[in-house]
């Protein structure tokens, strides 16, 4: 099985990467590695037995093409590609690979400008296209599980050209308010908020934190009532210069959020709010798995990107 991109060592760079997916047979053989790590499944009927399952052979003149697999059991044909987000694209599978580790390797993002630039894309709205695709399958369906122990709750506004006037002045209204989770020793969740009310905060907690958890958070009033019902609540108070009092402080959190906000602002420059849980989707990926190599992180997103076909229209 060639997955050798697990365990590529921590400092693998694009020109390896190049040369791994330099043709669609090696980016088609890696991806079915990924897709199908025990053999072929028929998307049909669920067929996974290989005496069952054959490769066809492609053949130009007889248009057919690249990857094509029979099933026995229900007669239909299919490639590794069908129900993901690659099905139907004409843009070649070894750029989609290329792509995602080029997503999941930078830190703070890649722009559709430079993806266009580096992969020799024909226009820029395919380069946006494939982003959107690439966000789109990072993003979670839900989650089974819900946080526990020590979990940082922190808010913040993204997006928006208008800086705030000056220190106290009221937001301007473009900003648009985030709420993320940060489970200490763990994972991180973000979500888009229409705003931060009590009620919004409580919501947002309830759904992805248990109640046995303790929660670290600003002095933000509103964290008050929207943490009644967990086992403790601490508070850092920011506004009297205080930021960490032993382990109760939001670093983890706020960490993040100075990374997502660079990325907004440094890569991406503008991001809509219809778009901005995609984003987060990214950021969150990202952080979640930094602790391991490019190539592993770029695996964790490949293996995210099934069952996730979306019909973005495709630029032509
Ligand atoms: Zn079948």
């Amino acid at each position: 099985m060639k997955t050798e991109l697990q365990n590529t060592p921590d400092d693998l760079t694009l020109d390896q990467i190049m040369q791994r997916f330099a043709t669609d047979e090696d980016a088609r053989a890696y991806w079915e590695s990924i897709h199908w790590p025990n053999g072929a499944v028929c998307p049909h009927c669920k067929n996974n037995e290989a005496k069952s399952i054959w490769k066809i052979e492609a053949n130009k003149k007889k248009k057919i093409r690249e990857g094509l697999h029979q099933c026995g059991k229900c007669d239909k044909q299919f490639t590794s590609t069908i129900g993901t987000i690659f099905e139907d694209s004409h843009i070649p599978l070894r750029k989609w690979l290329i792509a995602f580790y080029l997503n999941s390797a930078s830190k703070k993002g890649i722009s559709s400008l430079q993806l266009q630039r580096t992969l020799g894309l024909g226009s820029y709205r395919t380069a946006l296209f494939m982003q959107h695709r690439i966000r789109h399958s990072l993003k979670e369906t839900g989650f089974d599980n819900k946080m526990t122990g020590t979990v940082e709750c922190d808010e913040t506004y993204v997006g928006g050209k208008v800086k705030r006037p000056f220190k106290g002045a009221k937001l301007p209204d473009n900003k648009i308010p985030v709420v993320s989770l940060l489970q200490r020793d763990g994972k991180v969740r973000s979500q888009v908020v229409k705003c931060v009310t009590i009620k919004n905060l409580k919501a947002v907690l309830r759904r992805n934190v248990e109640p046995s958890a303790t929660i670290m958070t600003d002095n933000l009033f509103a964290y008050r009532r929207a943490t009644s019902g967990y086992t403790s609540h601490q508070v850092v108070n920011h506004s009297i210069g205080e930021y960490a009092r032993g382990l109760a402080h939001t670093n983890g959190v706020e960490g993040y959020f100075s990374l997502l906000k660079r990325g907004v602002v440094g890569t991406f420059h503008h991001v809509s709010e219809q778009h901005l849980p995609l984003y987060l989707a990214e950021f969150d990926h990202r952080h979640n798995f930094r602790n391991v190599s490019d190539g592993q992180r770029t695996v964790e997103a490949l293996k995210k990107s099934v069952g996730k076909r979306l019909m973005y229209r495709q630029p032509k």
